[in-house]
């Protein structure tokens, strides 16, 4: 918990700075209310959270609100807007394995992700294959590789500019000979060339659904907290190019820009599935909405 507080340091002292001076004004009326959401907006929460907020203080009818009433009543708040959206990953998909597509622009911490999620799902005792689907950067793939290496799980690759669909096949295959439970897979994240991108992720669909008609059983977009607003953009052009089922948010550590979870889960309702808070191995951690609310609230 500590450690989340840390990471979300940044975010809670923009809200508090933001929010400076509205809860001493004598009373609590129509343009201190009018300010918060202001507040709120500046500190990436999105107009639809932050109307939200401001509509459920103003139904509290308080006459005056001191600095801690307003943290803890922001906290209640942002809490009832996050707690829906946070679900744990289930990978009971049967037959195994379970596939996970992990999508997402370059630089968005897709590839340190799937290396977190693979040691945490490892570390629930499942077994984890990893697919590099991304072949269009023979870094990605080199990187998959030494994330393998350091978790202890298998890493299936093919050559760079290779059929990502080929490689998911072979992952599928590969994991129901040796009994792996989980196939995550890396792809491209070139947004910049949707149709390319859709064509790819269509293909490894179409692949996937001929081996088990219920895969992918996930598709999770990482998304970079620290690109706030941008974030948000990103979810809608993934959500109908890929069919996107769940958020991994990233980088929540170090960036003032954490309330962008409020806005993506009041905007989107699409499920939060793990939050990364840093680079290392086990620095992605699951969504606690009430830890999460109060780290921000301050
Ligand atoms: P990809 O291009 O989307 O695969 O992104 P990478 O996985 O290569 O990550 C890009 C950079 O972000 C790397 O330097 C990662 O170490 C860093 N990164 C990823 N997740 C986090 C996180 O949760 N916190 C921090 N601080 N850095 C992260």
């Amino acid at each position: 918990l500590d450690r989340l507080r840390g990471g979300f340091a940044k975010t809670a002292e923009k809200v508090a700075d933001n929010l400076t001076g509205l809860a001493t004004k004598a009373a609590l009326d129509t343009s201190t209310l009018d300010d918060i959401e202001e507040a709120l907006i500046a500190s990436d929460l999105g107009p639809e959270a932050s109307k939200r907020i401001r509509d459920a203080i103003a139904a509290r009818r308080y006459e005056q609100l001191d600095e801690r009433g307003l943290r803890t009543i922001l906290a209640e708040e942002i809490e009832k807007i996050l707690a829906p959206v946070a679900k744990p990953l289930e990978v009971y998909g049967f037959p195994r394995p379970h596939v996970i597509l992990v999508i997402g622009v370059n630089g968005s911490g897709k590839t340190t992700t799937i290396g977190k999620l693979g040691a945490w799902l490892k570390d629930e005792d499942y077994g984890v294959l990893l697919a590099a689907g991304d072949t269009f950067r023979a870094a990605a793939i080199e990187q998959l590789r030494i994330w393998g290496d350091r978790i202890g799980a298998p890493v299936i690759s093919g050559k760079e500019g290779g059929d990502p669909a080929g490689i998911v096949f072979d992952g599928v295959k590969q994991a129901t000979a040796t009994g792996e439970d989980v196939l995550i897979v890396d792809t491209a994240g070139r947004l910049q060339n949707k149709t390319h991108l859709m064509d790819e992720l269509s293909k490894i669909r179409r692949v996937l659904g001929r081996l088990n008609p219920d895969a992918p059983h996930d598709v999770l977009l990482v998304l970079d907290a620290t690109t706030g607003q941008n974030a948000l953009a990103q979810v809608e052009v993934f959500r109908e190019t890929a069919g996107v089922t769940g958020l991994l948010m990233t980088k929540l550590d170090g960036t003032a820009r954490g309330g962008v979870m409020v806005a993506a889960a009041e905007k989107f309702g699409l499920p939060i599935y793990a939050i990364g808070v840093g680079e290392g191995v086990s620095d992605l951690r699951p969504f606690d909405p009430r830890a999460v609310a109060r780290a921000i609230a301050g």
